[in-house]
């Protein structure tokens, strides 16, 4: 039970895996004025950096589940550096399925709802490890403008356009599982830009590093027509955010 390769070849250098900068991160943990002490559940946590940053900038306490054995370690290194390691944990796991053994105060899953089979489920399973009030964040993609047809969509990685919403169509769909939406903090094509070309430096000096490695030839190609497919379709069509929810 691992994490693909691959993964962790395009975001060897991240400690972000999604198109969020540090600072739009910091914005959102401020966003949410966190008591001390705040329970945290992180399911899909990385390379652990919502957690850490927040424990030593707000204080909050929590743990984080992830599957990638790369990342699970990052986080437990990113935890030391910080000083935190004292209030925050990382499991290696598979998240799907994951319930807190006590209700947490804010359960967090930051790109990616596929552990819960989309939005629906992942709201589901957090609400099962929360405590009556607390907070939700949900990480999730949407359509920034309309995508004219399915190839379009499906070059955004996305495997059609129903995989996403529009924004505001999103903001309803939580309303509709029964959330307010409290508070988003949204990328932008340059955050975007921190997230996707910072994939391509990675891949190129891999490579130059292991010319011979069984994914040699599956990077060559990737980043052969990933700055292409990037800048065409997903930059411009593919929006994304974290949006905090409550219980109504
Ligand atoms: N929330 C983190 C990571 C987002 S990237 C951040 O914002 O930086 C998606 C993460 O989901 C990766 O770390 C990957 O290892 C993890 N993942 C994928 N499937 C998972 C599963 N079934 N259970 C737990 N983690 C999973």
């Amino acid at each position: 039970m691992d994490l693909p390769r691959i993964f962790t070849v395009r975001e060897s250098s991240h400690r972000i895996h999604n198109p969020f900068t540090p600072g739009k991160l910091a914005d959102l943990g401020r966003a949410l004025h966190l008591a001390p002490g705040t329970r945290v559940l992180d399911l899909a946590s990385g390379s652990g950096e919502m957690l850490c940053t927040w424990a030593r900038d707000h204080q909050v306490t929590g743990t984080g589940v992830d599957i990638s054995t790369v990342f699970t370690e990052k986080a437990r290194a990113r935890a030391a550096e910080l000083g935190v390691a004292d209030r925050v944990s990382f499991v290696h796991g598979d998240a799907s399925g994951h319930v807190a053994d006590e209700p947490v105060d804010l359960a967090a899953c930051v790109g990616a709802t596929w552990i819960g089979s989309g939005v629906a489920g992942t709201v589901d399973l957090l609400a099962r490890s929360l405590r009556p009030g607390g907070l939700m964040l949900i990480g999730e993609p949407y359509w920034r403008r309309e995508v004219p047809d399915e190839d379009t969509a499906k070059a955004c990685h996305a495997t059609g356009k129903d995989d996403f919403l529009l924004l505001p169509e999103l903001i309803e769909r939580f309303g509709g599982l029964g959330y307010d939406v409290v508070e988003m903090v949204l990328a932008d094509q340059d955050s975007w830009d921190r997230y996707q070309a910072a994939q391509w430096l990675s891949m190129r000096r891999w490579l130059d590093a292991h010319p011979e490695d069984e994914l040699a030839s599956e990077v060559r190609a990737e980043l052969t027509t990933e700055p292409a497919r990037y800048t065409r379709y997903q930059r411009e069509y593919l929006g994304w955010g974290v949006f905090a929810l409550m219980a109504r």
